[in-house]
């Protein structure tokens, strides 16, 4: 039975990959980037496969002793780099380790993998130290990353990837995908109005209670920024930090809102991040893009005072002061 990664959307990059593979043109570094929640690590997980499946003529097959061992997890010659430090960083000494794997020999077939997971979340020293590596692989080294953006990544080592986006896909395929997952018609529809075709997101939100309550406070919280009811956006801002690990989900998508309200302000087609459309069109029209920003500058600055072990209740407080002063 064929076990492949279920990759809605992006059938492009698919095809891409697909092809590269087969005129034997693989990249040594790949770096699959997109917003949260667009499928990067299962699109990883494909890529992994289609360049050590044994199939080849249909890479990848899903069936094959390579494909399997991939999918459990088991696969000798595929290495993940480990997380460590708050800011799900890698060390300079899980970089150093991953340098001398590579070195090693393949223990299956011709390449061994390097996957960094959320590799924007690399320190500078960890991404100097992995540059010799990824400059100069050998020729049995593959290393593959996932980041949300490419900005955090040395301009040294972007150059010597092969960077590729992964898109959110339409609401009508990031549905059939949440069918496919047996999750009820109508959770799937309050998900997808919320997080359109971000199958990611849509999932935590299904899944995960505190996701759906910072969602809801974070569309609230425009909502109440839009009218200038400054007694509930200090309600609001004051209940989510009960909770921190809840004060800090609320603000990233409340934060999120906060740019949509900008872009909305200046027109044109874009992707939406935020979880509450006609929200933050109603900020929108409220506000000039200027004082978004400025509000945006706010969230930051909540996010740095958590950081710095100031108490949520007052982080809560000084946010619902700067936000109406903006
Ligand atoms: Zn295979």
């Amino acid at each position: 039975m064929s076990t492949l990664p279920q990759i809605a959307g992006n059938q492009a990059l698919l095809s891409e990959l697909r092809l590269m593979r087969q005129q034997n043109h693989l990249p040594h570094a790949l770096l699959l980037h997109g917003e949260r929640g667009c499928g990067k690590k299962l699109l990883a997980q494909w890529f992994t496969m289609l360049v050590l499946c044994e199939d080849e003529a249909n890479a990848p097959c899903g069936k094959c002793k390579n494909c399997r061992l991939i999918l459990h997890g088991t696969h000798p010659d595929v290495m993940t780099a480990e997380h460590s430090g708050k800011k799900m960083g890698y060390s300079v000494e899980t970089v150093r380790e991953i340098r001398r794997e590579a070195a090693i020999l393949p223990n299956n077939g011709d390449i061994r993998i390097f996957l960094f997971p959320d590799a924007d979340g690399m320190s500078i020293q960890a991404q100097n130290a992995l540059l010799k590596s990824v400059e100069e692989p050998p020729a049995h080294a593959c290393f593959v990353f996932t980041a949300e953006t490419i900005g955090t990544l040395l301009p040294t080592l972007l150059s010597r990837m092969t960077a590729k986006a992964v898109f959110p896909v339409t609401e009508p395929e990031c549905v059939s995908a949440l069918t496919a997952r047996d999750y009820p018609a109508a959770d799937i529809q309050a998900a997808v109005s919320r997080f359109g075709g971000n199958i990611g997101k849509c999932i935590e939100y299904l899944s995960d209670e505190m996701l759906r309550t910072a969602s809801d406070t974070a569309a609230a919280l425009t909502s109440a920024l839009a009218q200038m009811q400054e007694y509930d956006l200090l309600r609001l801002l004051t209940s989510a930090a009960a909770d921190k690990d809840l004060f800090r989900r609320t603000l990233e998508l409340f934060d999120c809102q906060l740019r949509d309200a900008a872009v909305f302000s200046l027109d044109g087609e874009f992707r939406r991040l935020g979880c509450d459309r006609a929200a933050a069109e109603a900020l929108a029209a409220k506000l000039t893009p200027r004082r978004v920003m400025r509000m945006h500058g706010a969230v930051t600055e909540a996010f740095s005072d958590l950081e710095g072990n100031v108490s949520a209740a007052l982080t809560a407080s000084a946010l619902c002061a700067a936000l109406c002063e903006a």
